[in-house]
């Protein structure tokens, strides 16, 4: 492999940009005319306009993403995740022209894209199902048997869901009819499929996941896990690996388990086995990432494994070099997703203009970002500004870095995550990792940021008037004064 073309945008463009360069090969980039002057355009060899701002005329053009990469003698396709990356028939087209699409086969996208499919394709290799149904539901009254039969609360999900998009808590049946004529009519508009399902609404679980490699030659090996159950609308925002609370024996279960799902659908390349686990560790599936994931940086931090070099060279066709004896969890990753949202006000995307963009540097610092000074955050795609990521030798450690790093991380123009990000490093429910993927709901109203907010404008006010009273003293002090003030003004 020679050359590669990122179908991708931001950071994520960059990071594997970045490593592609380190191994030599060519790079190439797309964007759309929001993206002009974005860092991962000026980052690459070569760059192609492929349309207007929205990504259903641009990111999502798959023929003409084809077509210039077939014009510049490109080999390999890297999706990065979101737009095509899960896309089965544009895995399928890639490989149709001669090319490598840097990731699974579109036989295992298209299972794992569905999670009914997905299910039914694990099922018969021993691994533990949130309980609940295994087929789409449409008539409310075979709904309200099952999930009597489950017991409320139960959870309705669009099998085609994703991006936490498509999810609707069912409390008592007397609701169920409703929520589920929505969650119909919402997954058909959002996924282009009606079909939900049911599963138990599982009370207080935490989000871990297991990354997995897999090459072509039968090696499937596990790269331990990430917690990520610090979440807000059933998105991630603060991640972490090693999990504070699994056990060398349920880590090792799980992860054997992981491996089992992607020998379940001859898997290769890059990807993640989601589960739930209760407060007594036992772990269910939820479903499975046919992709690089956003918070794939804790895990090359702590095993310190390039993941999108693995992922390049499985699609080049070499072995993994290493067994899943040699992998060891070394130290301790946090991350923290530094998205364009107003924390204080329900996470509400806050688009703008970057007055200001200071990031903070030093060891055991990562940011994986996508903008530098003075860009506008275009409103047409994810408000993902940067990824923070830490590293220590232990949990705490990780957390102290983080909460320097967060303070260093100077940014003006629009809203973000950063303080929020602050606010769950330090709390005590975080700290002694007692928490499950309610803690934004539990303890976080916005008020807590509101209240640092006020006195930061207390004191910019008080600061504001005493420097206006010693400017009016100076004013006095200097004869025929308000003329030269003037004049310097
Ligand atoms: P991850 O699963 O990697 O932890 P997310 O769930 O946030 O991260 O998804 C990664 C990216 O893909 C985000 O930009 C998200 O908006 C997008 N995404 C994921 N699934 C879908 C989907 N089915 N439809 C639209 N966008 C999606
Ligand atoms: P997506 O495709 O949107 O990522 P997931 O099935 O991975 O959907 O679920 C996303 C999040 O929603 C989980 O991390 C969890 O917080 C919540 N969730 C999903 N299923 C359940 C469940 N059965 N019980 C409780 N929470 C759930
Ligand atoms: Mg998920």
């Amino acid at each position: 492999m020679q050359k590669i073309l990122v179908a991708n945008r931001g950071e994520i463009a960059l990071r594997v940009m970045r490593t592609a360069r380190k191994m030599g090969i060519k790079t190439i980039a797309i964007y759309s005319e929001a993206d002009r002057n974005a860092p991962h355009v000026k980052f690459a060899d070569e760059a192609f306009c492929v349309g207007p701002p929205p990504s259903s005329e641009s990111y999502l053009l798959g023929d003409r993403i084809i077509e210039i990469a077939k014009a510049n003698q490109v080999d390999g396709i890297h999706p990065g995740y979101g737009f095509l990356s899960e896309n089965a028939a544009f895995a399928k087209m890639v490989t149709e022209a001669g090319i490598t699409f840097i990731g699974p086969s579109p036989f295992s996208i298209e299972v794992m894209g569905s999670k009914l499919a997905a299910k039914d394709a694990v099922k018969d290799y021993g691994i533990p199902m949130v309980p609940g149904v295994d087929r789409a539901i449409e008539d409310p009254e075979l709904a309200k048997a099952i999930a009597k039969d489950i017991g409320f609360p139960i959870l309705i999900k669009a099998s085609a869901g994703g991006g936490g998009k498509g999810m609707r808590i069912v409390e008592k049946e007397e609701e169920l009819e409703e929520q589920m004529e929505r969650a119909i009519s919402e997954a058909k508009s959002a996924f282009g499929d009606g079909a939900v399902f049911i599963e138990k609404y599982i009370a207080s679980p935490r989000h871990i996941e297991i990354q997995i490699l897999a090459d072509q030659h039968g090696n499937t090996l596990h790269l331990f896990e990430r917690e990520c159950s610090i979440q807000r609308r059933h998105q991630k925002v603060v991640e972490e690996a090693p999990s504070a609370v699994l056990t060398p024996e349920v880590r090792q279960a799980m992860g054997e388990a992981a491996v089992r799902v992607a020998q379940a659908v001859n898997y290769e390349g890059a990807g993640t086995v989601e589960f739930l686990i209760d407060d007594k560790l036992n772990f269910y599936f939820l479903e499975m990432n046919t992709r690089l994931q956003v918070e794939h940086p804790v895990t090359e931090l702590i095993t310190g494994v390039d993941l999108v070099e693995e992922q390049i060279n499985i699609a080049r066709g070499l072995k993994l070099n290493f067994t899943q004896d040699d992998l060891e969890i070394k130290g301790h990753a946090m991350e923290l997703r530094v998205y364009a949202e107003d924390p204080v006000n329900n996470f509400l995307p806050s688009v703008g203009n970057l007055e200001t963009y200071i990031v903070p540097e030093g060891e055991g610092i990562r940011v994986d970002d996508g903008f530098t000074e003075g860009m506008d955050i275009p409103i047409y795609y994810d408000p993902m500004i940067a990824k923070l990521i830490t590293y220590g030798s232990n949990r705490a450690e990780a957390i102290l870095k983080m909460i320097e790093a967060i303070d260093q991380y100077k940014i003006k123009g629009v809203e973000t995550t950063l303080a929020f990000g602050r606010f769950v490093m330090e709390h005590e429910a975080f700290k002694t990792a007692d928490f499950t993927t309610h803690f934004v709901k539990k303890y976080f109203t916005g008020a807590e940021l509101a209240q640092g907010k006020e006195e930061e404008a207390k004191v910019a006010a008080l600061l504001a008037a005493y420097l206006t009273d010693e400017n009016m003293a100076a004013l006095k002090a200097i004869p025929n004064s308000s003329s030269n003030w003037k004049k310097r003004l």
